[in-house]
């Protein structure tokens, strides 16, 4: 039985990530969502981004950004009676295979908009990520400080593009230059704005009851309107279904400026109220249940040289059961080996720090000499492992050119090594010797490059392949798979561990393909 200190660190944890398209707000929201839990005195110094545009080719400068978003990775800090840990999801270059994989750690997401924009690409790939897990979603309407777009239009965009049903937690009152704050449609109150406060936590200045005398009185010309319109909100949106939200299948959405420093606590007081706690995780042998009192955990991401004072690697493992205390002894399960933990690291407020103890939902930081995979599993006792922590079809591809050819080996070695610990993804076409480099983001281009020339010594560059797309391939029956391996043989290679891949020169190839081959799957990702 676990005890109820345990199960009382398990239930106020909130564990969640932002998925946004770049430029919606995500870093300033994070700001402020720091600020609200006093991690940080002053908002603003979250990252150094922006610094430099021309930073992608000079490692110094992308090991120092690098460096800095790694403190950032993972945010813990205490909002109300709750600890929340915010995992950053790397946005602009840094885009990568471990944005998605960072979101099936998370219990939770909050997706950020751009209401003068709307519903914009990357928003829409990272949502399908998240139906893998079928994570409960958020919706923060930012830059009501704009002129935006009509609510209403909004709402229907998100529920036409992302299939999910929205249900208005607040509604804003008004836009751009004649925001006035948003009404509360569940607690019958209007939040009054006030511009030019976004770097403080402003007192809420808040009028009780839509139909009292203070709201015609301070809304005077408006109130008429916006009554009206919540009459009209009312009737024709969603009421919020903690079930369905739970599901994955309606977000509760809150409008507000990040910038302006308003609205993003009315969402922070949703993602405690209804988020949930921790969840359990699958495993090859049945779910594990948070509150399980033996330790266990994932990893689900490893960053390399990530601050010049520490160059070592780090692997971020996502605690799903059970308490971890410094120097237990953990048994590392794919490998069959148990390690002595003793240096894991924290991120409470921003910093590296040794930690004494963590619980489900948190992430620790494991040192890593090149042993530790992602979606390997370590585990206190029991032998399982967790399932779920795939991989992601690259959508980027470079041919990789070695200077000296009497370095082959090394090359093929250390591209092997990257591939395993999820830095990019290698692919070598049956029909010829090529190999083939494939990303989610470019940046793991210029790092794979840098890794194979610091770690492995080997000098390698790359040139342009006509590679659009890959799909792991799988099929019931070996006839099926030995025909279609001889038909589409020239389309065909394996990945770093291995497996079958369809390698499409465009989508058009693609889909004539899956019409030609129906009992062969092509698929999108594939599980460690
Ligand atoms: P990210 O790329 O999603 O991390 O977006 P940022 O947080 O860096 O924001 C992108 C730009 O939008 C920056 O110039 C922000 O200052 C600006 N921004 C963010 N939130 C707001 C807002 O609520 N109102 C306005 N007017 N600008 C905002």
């Amino acid at each position: 039985m676990a005890d109820q200190n345990f199960l009382d660190e398990i239930n106020k944890r909130r564990t969640f990530a932002i998925i946004s398209h770049p430029d919606a707000g995500k870093t300033t929201i994070t700001e402020k969502v720091l600020l609200f839990g006093k991690a940080l005195q002053t908002a603003g110094t979250v990252k150094g981004k922006k610094s430099g545009q021309a930073a992608k080719s000079d490692w110094m400068e992308m090991e120092r950004e690098r460096g800095i978003s790694v403190t950032t990775s993972v945010m813990q800090f205490p909002y109300g009676d709750s600890l929340v840990n915010l995992l950053d999801t790397p946005g602009h270059e840094d885009f990568s295979e471990d944005t998605y994989r960072t979101l099936t750690a998370v219990d939770s997401c909050l997706m950020v908009i751009d209401s003068a924009k709307g519903v914009e690409e990357r928003t829409i790939k990272l949502m399908d990520v998240t139906r893998l897990r079928e994570t409960p979603i958020i919706t923060f309407m930012n830059k009501l400080d704009r002129d935006i777009r009509d609510p209403i239009e909004l709402m229907d965009e998100v529920e036409d593009v992302l299939k999910i049903s929205c249900a208005p937690i607040t509604w804003p009152i008004g836009s751009g230059k004649g925001f006035r704050g948003v009404y509360h449609l569940y607690n019958d109150e209007i939040i009054l704005y006030q511009s030019g406060m976004g770097h403080t936590i402003q007192e809420r200045r808040v009028i009780k009851g839509l139909d009292s005398d203070e709201a015609s009185r301070l809304l005077k010309d408006d109130i008429d309107d916006l009554r009206e319109s919540i009459e009209l909100v009312r009737a024709a949106s969603h009421k919020f279904d903690l079930e369905e939200f739970l599901a994955g299948q309606m977000t509760p959405v809150f409008f507000g400026t990040a910038l302006g420093n308003f609205g993003v606590d009315h969402m922070l007081d949703g993602l405690v109220q209804w988020a949930p706690a921790p969840l359990g995780r699958e495993t090859d042998k049945g779910t594990v249940a948070a509150t399980d009192p033996s330790f266990s955990g994932f990893v689900f991401k490893i960053q390399a040289n990530m601050d010049p004072n520490h160059r070592d690697r780090v692997a971020f493992l996502r605690v799903c059961s059970g308490k971890y205390e410094k120097g237990m002894k953990l048994r590392h399960v794919r490998i069959n080996k148990d390690v002595r933990i003793s240096d894991a690291l924290t991120f409470m407020a921003g910093d590296r720090s040794q930690v004494e103890e963590a619980f489900p939902g948190d992430i620790i930081g494991l040192h890593n000499h090149g042993t530790i995979q992602i979606g390997d599993t370590f585990s206190e006792s029991e032998m399982f492992r967790f399932t779920g922590i795939p991989n992601f079809a690259p959508e980027l591809f470079r041919r990789i050119q070695l200077r000296d050819p009497l370095k082959a080996k090394q090359l093929h070695k250390g591209l092997i090594q990257l591939s395993e610990e999820g830095a990019v993804q290698v692919f070598r076409p049956l029909k010829n010797n090529d190999l083939i480099v494939g990303a989610v983001g470019t940046l793991q281009f210029d790092v794979v490059v840098h890794r194979l020339k610091t770690e492995y010594k080997v000098e390698a560059s790359y040139e342009p392949i006509s590679v659009a797309t890959a799909r792991w391939i799988t099929a019931d029956s070996v006839a099926d798979l030995e025909d279609f391996k001889k038909k589409a043989h020239d389309y065909l290679a394996l990945d770093g561990g291995d497996n079958l891949t369809y390698i499409a020169p465009n989508m058009v190839n693609l889909q004539l393909a899956v019409e030609k081959y129906p009992k062969v799957r092509f698929d999108k990702t594939r599980e460690h």
